[in-house]
């Protein structure tokens, strides 16, 4: 077995990690680990982790992270993620990404890539706000740049697809606020340990990808 890859993926609401992620997992056939889509299956079973997490999130503000790391502990000793994983949506702060380290060293492991998906804000605003998400398989789309074949259904599974409880524009515009808050101090951790990887997230997501496979293929830009 090759050694399993490592990798988060950090980037605005609405910079693509998601649809980069779910590529990314797809192809190297490692575990997609998105703690938003995890925090709103919690919502929706409203279990304890739900109740807690529900008004935060339609506030656009970051659960806490006490929470966060417990809850990436947990998932991160499930057997899916032995053969490597990308991160979508965590570590969100300085604390989650020394967290994190913790975690993996005690399990011999670090991470190998940390790529930030950079868009200019207007642009994530216009995005966040058209996207659709299929409620049953996560895939997204936009109402205008990526529609689906048939409205209101998913392309490939057939479930039907709704906007997120927070992607209003002023819930995006509180969203895009915490993240600029904490993305310079977490860039600057992961450049310090030499894993950080600056992508435009502008083009398209094949253009994007490319880019990305590039660094996992050891011949990206430095
Ligand atoms: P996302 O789907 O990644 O945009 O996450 C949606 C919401 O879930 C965020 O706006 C936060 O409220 C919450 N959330 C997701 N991941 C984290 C995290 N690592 N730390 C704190 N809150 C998070």
């Amino acid at each position: 077995m090759t050694e399993p890859m490592r990798i988060i993926l950090l980037g605005a609401p609405g910079s693509g990690k998601g649809t980069q992620a779910r590529r990314m997992a797809r192809e190297l056939k490692i575990a997609h680990i998105a703690t938003g889509d995890i925090l709103r299956r919690a919502v929706e079973a409203e279990g304890e982790l739900g109740r807690r997490a529900k008004a935060i999130m339609t506030q656009g503000d970051l659960v806490p992270d006490a929470v966060m790391v417990g809850l990436m502990a947990e998932r991160l000793v499930q057997r899916d993620a032995a053969r490597g994983f990308v991160l979508d949506g965590f570590p969100r702060t300085v604390e989650q990404a020394a967290a994190l380290e913790k975690l993996l060293g005690g399990m011999g492991a670090s991470v190998d890539h940390v790529f930030q998906l950079n868009v200019p804000e207007e642009e994530l605003i216009k995005r966040s706000v058209g996207r659709r998400v299929c409620g049953k398989c996560g895939r997204n789309y936009h109402l205008i740049s990526a529609a689906p074949r048939d409205p209101g259904r998913c392309d490939e599974c057939g479930g039907e697809l709704r906007a997120r409880d927070d992607d209003g524009e002023d819930t995006v515009r509180k969203r895009l606020e915490v993240y600029q808050a904490s993305s310079r101090p977490l860039a600057e951790y992961y450049a310090a340990r030499g894993v950080l990887r600056k992508i435009d997230g502008t083009p398209t997501p094949e253009v994007v990808y490319q880019a990305i496979a590039g660094w996992l293929r050891g011949t990206g830009r430095r």
